[in-house]
């Protein structure tokens, strides 16, 4: 069975090796403060910043998942508010979570296909982090790269957070335009879940030290002080780090990746414009994700069409909360290889 359910999603099918490899290196009973978590540590941070492009002074943290970041943000790198566009369910419940700690939080919500606009964005004074959901996987939607640089430009006092949970890896991200960028592994990385990264500028980090929050277990400044040595505030999830690591170092640049990612996401929508029967959830082709194949058909079909694909071997990924009966989502990640992709795009050449 093949799974393209975009996350928990089709990891790499070198996973075993990586995870044989753990064991019989010891790394999984190596102590988190040892020499060989603190070179695995600074190992993959190097190879993560040359494969995806990142800055040389931008910082990598280990937490457990996006869901942990939106909390970190708001309690350790917002000073007032925080405004958030979004328009599907993943950037609705980071709102939310920034709203449970900050009341003053605000949100513009966007239609699925409909773009930001950056010239009558208006924003106060009291917020001082734009948060953005660069990918957003429940509606297959995204933001795009001249979007977040034109917000940035437009608002050069506030500091942009992106949610790119279901794109990092999978696309390339320009971390110059943020200081705050995060994801998890479960998505784009090929690998089970439980690890979330989170990525910090240098002016990012010298914020979370001004605001000076601390006291908590996952207060930014007790994770910077450890990440200073190449440790983490707590025992963390060494294999998967491990995972990560073994991953970065496998995977093509992210140049590479990019276009392989675009020209499988083009050959799909080629096929989905070409059917009588299927239609895109996003029209507009601005804001389609290119990680996230979004479609929508008559419920009774699109139920028709996902057993099919089950009878077949295929698992395709249901739609997310009220389109969960009129669509259905395909992955188009990195550890999907071209021959998954080749089998399921014959397959919804029948309809
Ligand atoms: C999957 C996802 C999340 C949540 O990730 P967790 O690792 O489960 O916390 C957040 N944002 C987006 C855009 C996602 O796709």
């Amino acid at each position: 069975m093949i799974t393209f359910a975009p996350g928990p999603s089709k990891v790499y099918e070198r996973v075993p090796t990586y995870f044989h490899d753990a064991y019989a290196q010891g790394i999984l009973s190596a102590n988190h403060r040892s020499e060989v978590f603190m070179n695995l540590y600074k190992d993959t941070e190097e190879v993560l910043k040359g494969k995806l492009k990142v800055p040389a002074d931008y910082k990598l943290l280990f937490t457990s998942s996006a869901t942990e970041n939106w909390e970190i943000i708001t309690q350790s790198l917002v000073s007032h508010s925080s405004f958030h566009i979004y328009s599907g369910s993943f950037g609705k419940k980071w709102f939310g979570f920034a709203k449970h700690i900050l009341e003053t939080s605000e949100g513009l919500v966007l239609k699925p296909n409909e773009e930001i606009n950056v010239q009558e964005l208006e924003m106060g004074e009291s917020h001082d982090v734009v948060a953005i959901t660069q990918n957003e996987t429940s509606n297959a939607t995204q933001v795009s790269m001249e979007t977040i640089k034109a917000i940035g430009k437009k608002f050069p006092d506030h500091m942009l957070a992106i949610d790119t949970t279901s794109s990092m890896a999978g696309i390339f991200l320009d971390f110059s335009l943020a200081d705050i960028w995060y994801a998890s592994v479960q998505k784009c990385f090929g690998l089970p879940a439980g690890l979330g990264v989170l990525i910090l500028s240098p002016k990012a980090v010298e914020k979370a030290q001004a605001l000076g929050e601390n006291g908590r277990y996952n207060s930014l400044n007790f994770m910077l002080e450890n990440a200073a040595n190449y440790q983490t505030h707590y025992t963390p999830n060494v294999l998967g780090i491990y995972f990560l690591n073994r991953v970065l170092h496998d995977i093509q640049p992210i140049e590479k990746i990019h276009e392989e990612t675009e020209s499988r996401m083009k050959a799909m929508e080629k096929i989905i414009a070409q059917s009588s029967s299927l239609d895109f959830l996003v029209k507009n082709e601005r804001t389609r994700s290119r990680t996230v194949l979004g479609v929508s058909g008559e419920e009774k079909f699109i139920q028709q069409v996902k057993k099919e694909a089950l009878g077949q071997g295929m698992q395709l990924g249901s739609g997310y909360g009220s389109l969960k009966p009129t669509s259905f989502r395909i992955a188009n990640f990195p550890a999907l290889t071209n021959e998954d992709i080749t089998r399921l795009s014959q397959f919804l050449k029948n309809y």
